[in-house]
């Protein structure tokens, strides 16, 4: 395929499905991965994340050919327009893609160009790995305890995105219907109001929950937990444990085992490989996070929960310039670090790139070139242990030296040269 304002690199091949599977990659030794650095510090860490990869994939006997595709300031720049059809189409048509931050004014201006993304390609688990890497700086004491998987739902909850703004005709059209025709009468204050709707599906949770539980099955993970506020939203949150539970219960046999139905009915017997399926409330589980840190495997939970448990993961592991994330959709991957554009640090070369290249690292594991993703963890942990590190975990520490984005890369390639 040929695009307007895209280079296509000239001796690189897709990435395609296998045949007969809508979910299973073939993966060539010289793939062609669109990039797209991103706003703010994406291009301090963008590049910086490419250098890494591209000595991981060569270490590896492979090659990787980046193709350059353009979202948020880069595209209006180039196209006058936020995301463009062709950015979408070239993710799509490659499969696996990475991308840096992208800025969203906070109240007026345009939608997340983000969320828009993850719709448009339906990318419906943002996949949040927290793990903790030896010489990084935690809050808490134990922090080699925490690894875990978050599985956040990523197309409905709050990222439906139905809301009515206040002092619309619109909204007062919802808030008569809710009061006179739902049974809601005198439960909204009077004068203005915002009213969002927040829909949970069936299709949605069960194929975000199938995920999260094939994820457990294929890396010998113990348990997956479902968290939600059941308690509370019983309609949707409630249901989203229920629907969760139906997937564990009729789709897995004995491979998945619920919680409660554990000890009685197996006598404490239970098979080695089998992933125990539990739930948690969610305001319990983010304390049960810094209590009981090392209970928690995969966890499997919607939009908003997942991007508050997710960020708590993240800041006991090291922050914003460590953790690292990915959008999973059937068969298509686009890995981003958690981190946003964080504009004031833009084009200094001084931001922690670490986010951007181990989200890099997702990419390769989901691309099948494990050694090549276990060289790049192994060469980020040596460097950090080295203590050479960028500004933010420098501030942190007796004795470490302070790294630019770009040297921090270097070093890091120099260790995976090193232990290749
Ligand atoms: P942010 O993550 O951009 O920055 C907050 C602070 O975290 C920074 O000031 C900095 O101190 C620190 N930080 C972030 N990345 C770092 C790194 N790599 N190394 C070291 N320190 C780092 O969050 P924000 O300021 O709330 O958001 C800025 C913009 O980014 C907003 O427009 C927001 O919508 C957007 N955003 C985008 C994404 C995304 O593209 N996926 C995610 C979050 C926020």
């Amino acid at each position: 395929m040929s695009y307007d304002k895209i280079e296509v690199p000239d001796d690189g091949a897709k990435i395609t499905l296998k045949e007969g599977t809508d979910d299973e990659l073939e993966v060539p030794d010289n793939p062609i991965i669109p990039i797209i650095y991103g706003d703010g510090v994406g291009s301090d860490v963008g590049p910086a994340a490419q250098t890494v990869l591209d000595a991981a994939a060569k270490a590896t006997g492979r090659e990787i050919h980046w193709m350059r595709v353009y979202a948020g300031e880069s595209a209006r720049e180039t196209y006058d327009e936020n995301l463009p059809d062709e950015t979408v189409e070239a993710i799509k048509e490659h499969r696996v893609a990475i991308k840096g931050p992208l800025t969203t004014p906070v109240g007026a201006g345009f939608r997340s160009l983000n969320v828009g993304l993850r719709k448009l390609l339906d990318l419906y688990a943002n996949v949040r790995p927290t793990y903790h890497l030896d010489g990084v700086p935690s809050p808490v004491k134990e922090p080699e305890k925490m690894d875990m998987v978050t599985f956040r739902e990523n197309t409905e909850d709050v990222y439906a995105g139905i809301e009515w703004e206040a002092g619309t005709d619109e909204v007062e059209q919802v808030k008569a219907f809710v009061e006179d025709e739902m049974g809601a009468d005198g439960v909204i204050h009077d004068g203005p109001v915002g009213i969002g709707v927040k829909p949970i599906t069936e299709f949605g949770t069960k194929r975000l929950v199938r995920r999260a539980i094939d994820y457990a099955l294929e890396h010998d993970r113990d348990s997956v937990t479902l968290v939600h506020k059941g308690n509370i939203m019983k309609f949707t949150e409630g249901q989203f444990r229920d629907w969760g539970y139906e997937v564990a219960d009729e789709e897995y046999g004995d491979e998945v085992i619920t919680e409660d139905t554990l000890w009685e009915e197996r006598d404490g017997e239970m098979p080695d490989d089998a992933v125990v399926v539990n739930d948690r409330i969610a305001d319990n589980m983010l304390q049960q996070i810094l209590t009981r840190t090392d209970q928690y495997d995969v966890v499997a939970t919607m939009n908003l929960n997942g991007d508050y448990m997710s960020d708590a993961c993240g800041a006991q592991i090291g922050g914003l310039g460590i953790a690292p994330g990915a959008n999973f959709g059937d068969g298509r991957l686009l890995a981003e670090p958690v981190h946003g554009s964080a504009p004031k640090y833009e084009g200094q070369d001084k931001v922690n790139p670490t986010a951007m290249i181990l989200s890099g690292r997702i990419m390769l594991e989901y691309m099948g070139w494990d050694d090549a993703a276990d060289l790049v963890r192994d060469a980020v942990e040596a460097t950090i242990v080295d203590g050479l590190v960028t500004y933010d975990l420098e501030r942190q520490l007796d004795d470490a030296e302070k790294l630019a984005t770009s040297e921090f890369a270097d070093a890091v390639v120099e260790n995976i040269e090193t232990l290749s």
